[in-house]
């Protein structure tokens, strides 16, 4: 018994490791919070959580354009064509899901009810549910950032591509000092007219909690700041849309290549699994890194104390929406389809999960993902490579149930009765603006305002819910992080034939040759 209590432990030292991490951070934040760390020790004290974030990005651009490659040029057309259309189907029914059951619940529980605002000034909605002030103004920025959803798929230069999102649509408007200050959003104010905001973030993905604090010590501004903020995408680091579209493409025409396009098709594949080794590595580190990353949100959170009555019951609707689709909605769909019991799958996905839980990103979670998905799930690397990468840049459940439940909520305490057509318009746009949100912490929160300006609802008030997003951001990814790996287990599934009939194939061939 011993024996395999050991061998038992060895398998899963990872996820004891990680879930460890999580207690004991939690225990370390609550412990040095009362010392009252200025922001500049904070920032210290988070520094071992920032490395990890680093750590794992670095691994990200070569493992999406890597894997996609790979995964795309070791299928024929036609089989990776169908994979692509169960994943692209399994991505609209779940979002739309998700957003249905963000409406759903915010109606319901109406978190925002009573409320006495009547918006701020310069055209917010009116209680009569009029067409609010600047619609149409606000109304063609909303179409802009659809086409720059689309001009995001094509970057021009495949370079600036691994740096930068393209971005066109910037406007100019007063936003409270707060918003700038504690939330990494303010990656999104690269170009921003006030100095004080940026000092930490320019375009670079590593917008994480640590990178929020040190700019709030840098600043003793007014309440109220004029910065530029783009109205669409969110700046990651990279263009991961961008690059999905353009290393799809190129893993197709490799495919179709035959002999010609194998040294092409062996370079990614060995750069593949040299960077899957690097993850490996990475992820003895992880342990360390996510207790510091929770460790240094806890001790710089703001006091429960404060939130208000609304905020307190907005952040319990969003946790139960998010509760219904992760732990009933996506398990359910996951049994009906493969016709096996969804939690040993889901255990297996601990590491990813709590990854997710600690660094608020899908994007940096992604080489944890691989690794859960094909080392203790068994998944095809067929299916995860084509799959896992698609799915972290576009597939966000928790954010589209997410942003469409906050827009709502803000009408709710705007006293802004919203008809049938502007839910409609909002779940669309949350549909539209979670594919566009970029895998990188509170990337969600940006991306509100395409759903807000949507129906004309104010965007200062996305400064509402900042103080609780931190947190509901750490749920969201870890939601999206599930939808994408039940959606591998599902995409494989359904794709057993043609994966069989493959490995068919290719043993023929090695026998010919
Ligand atoms: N942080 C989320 C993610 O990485 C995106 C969001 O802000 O909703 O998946």
């Amino acid at each position: 018994t011993s024996r395999r209590v050991t061998e038992c432990l060895g398998r899963n030292c990872f996820v004891i490791f990680t879930v460890l991490a999580v207690v004991a951070g939690i225990i370390l934040g609550f412990a040095v919070r009362p010392c009252g760390l200025s922001p500049t020790e904070v920032r210290y004290f988070s520094f071992p959580g920032e490395l990890l974030m680093r750590l794992l990005q670095m691994l990200v651009l070569p493992l999406i354009v890597s894997s996609l490659v790979t995964g795309m040029a070791s299928l024929d057309g036609r089989a990776s064509g169908r994979m692509g259309l169960r994943a692209a189907c399994y991505y609209a029914a779940t979002t739309v899901i998700a957003v249905a059951i963000g409406i759903v619940v915010v109606l319901v529980l109406q978190p925002g009810a009573g409320g006495s605002r009547h918006g701020p000034e310069g055209g917010a909605p009116g209680p009569e549910g009029g067409a609010p002030g600047p619609a149409k103004v606000e109304r063609v920025q909303a179409a802009d950032a659809f086409m720059d959803l689309i001009r995001n798929m094509f970057p021009p230069n495949l370079v600036e591509a691994c740096f930068k999102q393209f971005k066109t649509q910037y406007e100019t408007r007063l936003i409270p000092a707060r918003f700038n200050l504690s939330s990494p959003t303010l990656s999104l104010l690269e170009n921003s007219s006030t100095s004080s905001s940026t000092s930490s973030t320019s375009s670079s993905i590593s917008s994480s909690s640590t990178s929020s604090t040190s700019s709030t010590s840098s600043t003793s501004s007014p309440s109220m700041e004029e910065v530029v903020v783009p109205v669409s995408g969110s700046s990651s680091g990279i263009n991961a849309l961008g690059l999905v579209v353009v290393s799809v493409a190129l893993g197709l025409v490799v495919g179709s290549m035959g002999p010609r396009g194998r040294p092409l098709r062996d370079f990614f594949d060995c750069l593949n699994e040299s960077i899957m080794h690097l993850v490996g590595i990475v992820m003895w580190y992880a342990p360390v890194g996510i207790l510091f990353l929770i460790a240094g949100k806890i001790v710089e959170m703001e006091d429960a104390s404060v939130l208000g009555g609304q905020l307190a019951r907005y952040t319990a609707a969003v946790v139960a929406g998010l509760a219904i689709h992760a732990l009933v909605v996506l398990p359910l769909i996951f049994l009906a389809v493969t016709r096996r019991n969804p939690w040993p799958f889901i255990g297996g996905l601990l590491q990813a999960l709590v990854t997710a839980l600690g660094t608020s990103s899908s994007s940096a979670t992604l080489p944890v993902t691989f690794k859960c998905l094909e080392e203790i799930n068994g998944v095809d690397r067929r299916v995860t490579r084509f799959v896992l990468p698609v799915g972290a840049t576009i597939n966000m459940d928790g954010t589209a149930l997410y942003e469409a439940l906050a827009a709502i909520f803000i009408a709710q305490v705007n006293n802004y009765e919203l008809n049938f057509g502007q839910i409609i318009t909002i779940s669309i746009t949350a549909t539209a603006a979670s594919i566009g949100a970029a895998g990188i912490p509170q990337a969600g929160l940006v991306t509100m305002v395409i759903v807000l300006t949507s129906v004309g609802l104010p965007t200062d008030d996305i400064s509402l819910i900042i103080a609780v997003d931190w947190f509901l951001d750490r749920l969201r990814t870890t939601t999206n992080v599930l939808g994408d790996s039940l959606g591998a287990g599902i995409v494989e599934h359904l794709s057993r034939h043609e994966l069989m009939a493959e490995e068919g194939d290719e043993e023929e061939a090695g026998l010919k040759g």
